[in-house]
């Protein structure tokens, strides 16, 4: 019987797993992938560890560390071993996996899910048209090139204007491929201001804001797009179309939590996030079970996912050791212009900050508000800027919540 078994070996998944070992907790790591590391393996860029190490590593330098202390800590890891099922309602958790080696079953006393998040694929923004060879996500592109030095195509046009979108543009252009438009349905890059300068502008990569790809065209190979320009609502003004020539697409459209795991074991979901619903410990709906990382919803920063990974696995450790509850918890709502809040409620007695993180909708100077349900402001934070791609994290202090049955976060703008 283990105290806790981690799924997914990429960065928050090993992070919960180095926490827990390192507290004397008998863990394992289950990873459907040959190797540990999760998407940092195809990540050869730098830009990671930031918050956390102070400096700029790459994925696989990121990764290497956690790696490192994984092997050093002696953690039980399972490699090219897929979850197939868990049974989670009783005390007792059980974990049925497949590998080369068969089916297994794993008891546990409690499970962090850290199994991240997959790419939004062309059906999902809508794009008509044939099914050729040549339509790529942004992620698949990066392990092909970076993995397998394949290039996708000659002739590439990218959908997306975020940071993975100019990213993958930039590494490309360095490559060497031909030509290269990017298009995004927005005014300007949605992606941190630093990327579209030292990704797009100082190398010259053409863009086009307001465009989106109508249709891809070509029988066996891509063969071209149909572009066609959108007003500020995304919709397309007619009699904009244009053929435009290119042998590779490339999709870089957003992320989605890879929750019907968690839903088939009964754990509630937000549809704004897409992820399950947690607590300020990451623990789901379902008691015991955890999440962490881009599973919970899309970090930006691996540095985040890591700290969400830090805050689960302190989650288990509460668990595990029956802390005990709040008697009344406190619901945590997204109020005024806010996309997304996590946590979703404040449940243990602690008396550390509750760490939150969110997604303005709106761009510009602000204060980020705590309120509570008769619109008395609780807290407030100055930001200089914020914008919808950029998370915001905040530390609320427990003190302020402990009368509310439910507070609210509102971005507002100055
Ligand atoms: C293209 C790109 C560029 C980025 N650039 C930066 C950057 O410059 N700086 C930065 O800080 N962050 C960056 N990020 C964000 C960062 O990479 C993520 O926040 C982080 O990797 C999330 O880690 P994770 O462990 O939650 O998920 P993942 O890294 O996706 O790991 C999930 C793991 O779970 C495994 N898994 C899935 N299902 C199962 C199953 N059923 N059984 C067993 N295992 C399973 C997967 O194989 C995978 O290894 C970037 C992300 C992308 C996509």
């Amino acid at each position: 019987m283990k105290d806790a078994v981690v799924i997914g070996g990429g960065p928050s998944g090993m992070a919960a797993a180095v926490r827990l070992a390192e507290r004397g907790y008998d863990v394992a790591v289950i990873e459907r992938k040959e190797e540990l590391g999760g998407i940092l393996d195809q990540c050869i860029h730098d830009g990671f560890g930031t918050k956390i190490f102070g400096k700029a590593l790459s994925g696989p330098e990121f990764a290497g560390t956690f790696i490192g202390r994984i092997q050093r800590l002696g953690v039980e890891v399972r490699l090219g071993t897929y979850v197939r099922s868990v049974e989670a309602g009783g005390g007792i958790k059980e974990i049925t996996t497949v590998s080369p080696g068969g089916v297994e079953r794993i008891k546990t006393r409690s499970i962090v899910y850290a199994i991240g998040c997959r790419e939004r694929h062309q059906f999902e923004i809508k794009i008509g048209g044939t099914r050729p060879a040549g339509v790529y996500t942004a992620g698949m592109v990066q392990r092909l090139v970076n993995l397998y030095g394949i290039l996708p195509g000659r002739n590439v046009v990218i959908v997306g204007g975020g940071d993975v979108g100019m990213i993958v543009a930039r590494h490309l252009y360095l490559e060497g491929v031909d030509s290269i438009l990017v298009v995004f349905p927005e005014e300007f890059f949605s992606g941190l201001p630093r990327n579209a300068q030292q990704c797009i502008l100082d190398f010259g990569i053409p863009y086009r804001p307001r465009t989106v790809v109508k249709e891809i065209t070509g029988r066996e190979r891509v063969e071209g797009v149909v572009l066609v320009q959108v007003d500020d609502r995304w919709r397309p003004i007619q009699g904009t179309e244009e053929f435009y020539p290119c042998d590779a697409v490339i999709l870089s459209v957003g992320l989605v939590p890879y929750t019907k795991k968690l839903a088939d074991i009964g754990a509630e979901i937000d549809p704004r996030t897409r992820g399950p619903v947690v607590n300020e410990f990451f623990e789901t709906t379902v008691r015991g079970v955890f999440a962490a990382g881009n599973l919970v919803q899309i970090f930006d920063y691996v540095d985040d996912a890591v700290e969400s990974a830090y805050l689960a696995a302190e989650g288990v450790e509460k668990f595990l050791n029956g802390e005990a509850r709040l008697e009344k918890p406190v619901r945590m709502n997204p109020g005024e212009n806010v996309r997304t809040l996590t946590p979703h409620g404040v449940e243990w007695k602690d008396e550390k900050p509750v760490i939150a993180f969110l997604r303005p909708g709106i761009e510009g100077r602000a204060w980020i508000l705590i309120r509570n349900e008769d619109g008395e402001v609780l807290k407030k934070f100055f930001r200089p800027y914020v914008r919808p791609s950029t998370l915001e994290r905040i530390e609320i202090p427990r003190d302020i919540l402990r009368d509310a049955g439910e507070v609210f976060v509102d971005v507002r703008g100055l």
